[in-house]
């Protein structure tokens, strides 16, 4: 059994910051799935503050900590000490703010970035390239994505379902490598066993337009995905909080958009941050199939050059 652990980064919304809606599944065969958890919790030992476990969840730690920056000699201080202050700061806000529905909202942002106060803002950088790193070193991930830009035409114009061909492109792919897989093993052995895909997403239910919103859609009406052969059609949902595979994902379908949002650069963070990963998308006689940029003809990012579709 394969398993494919699957999440999106940006939202399908024009009205935000994200110029991509990425959707992306890290492939793992359940052989290797706790090789995968045991190198996870290694990562999280080296960055973790005493015993305080967390999830990878790149939202968190990979923007502004504001009250990090309002602290003099920040980066010389110990773990202990960043954390004291950072937490000092924010009781004082709390204490300060008279709005019930403020507090809570403050209390609930307090929680989620609560974590990472410790590590200063190039710590929680290399939290992320370590996170990929581990990723692109590990021989058994398989990764397949679509990644679609927001102002395209057709997604302007309303013809394109964001959402839904993501989808259909990820887990078409994902089949595509199984059948392949099957093939190979065909002509190589008498009677091969078969080997299945199983979709694992995230239920996170605090993303706009998650997925499972969507399935529930495809539930009552049929799925768009044409006629899968091995990837088993009734999806499995699960909390990142439980599952590694989530929190990968979570990572390269944001080191993805990144790339992309921020215009492909060579030589740019983002562009290094990619290529920690690029090399682990599907590819048969070194061609580029479990990764497309979806496009209007012309771009040079090196998914579109790898792809035959760029200048
Ligand atoms: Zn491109």
């Amino acid at each position: 059994m394969f398993l494919l652990y699957v999440d999106a980064s940006g939202t399908p919304e024009q009205q935000d910051v994200s110029r991509h809606y990425t959707l992306l599944g890290v492939c793992v065969h359940e052989g290797t799935w706790f090789a995968l958890n045991k190198r996870m919790d290694g990562l999280k030992r080296r960055y973790r503050f005493g015993s305080q476990d967390f999830e990878i969840h790149v939202k968190q730690f990979a923007s502004t900590i504001s009250e990090q920056e309002q602290i003099q000699d920040f980066e010389s201080m110990s773990w202990t000490d960043r954390r004291a202050r950072v937490a000092a700061m924010r009781e004082q806000r709390l204490q300060s703010s008279t709005n019930a529905e403020q507090k809570r909202q403050l209390r609930q942002k307090y929680k989620r970035t609560d974590p990472f106060i410790h590590l200063s803002r190039l710590e929680r950088s290399r939290l992320l390239e370590d996170a990929l790193d581990l990723v692109g070193a590990h021989e058994g991930i398989r990764l397949f994505g679509e990644s679609i830009f927001k102002a395209h035409p057709g997604v302007l114009a309303g013809q394109i379902d964001l959402v839904g061909q993501a989808f259909e492109q990820v887990v078409a792919r994902f089949d595509a490598f199984l059948q392949r897989r099957h093939r190979w093993k065909q002509q190589n052995s008498p009677r091969p066993s078969i080997d299945n895909g199983l979709l694992i997403l995230d239920r996170d239910t605090s993303t706009e337009a998650n997925l499972q919103s969507q399935f529930t859609t495809y539930r009552q009406h049929g799925h768009p995905w044409g006629n899968l052969v091995h990837v088993i059609d009734v999806p499995f949902f699960a909390s990142s909080e439980q599952l590694g595979g989530l929190q990968l994902v979570d990572v390269c379908a944001y080191a993805v958009r990144r790339y992309l949002d921020k215009n492909a650069m060579p030589n740019s963070p983002e562009e290094r941050n990619f290529l920690r990963i690029f090399h682990r998308f599907d590819r048969d006689a070194g061609k580029l199939h479990g990764l497309r940029h979806y496009v209007p003809a012309g771009c040079h990012c090196l998914i579109c050059q790898a792809r035959g579709h760029g200048n």
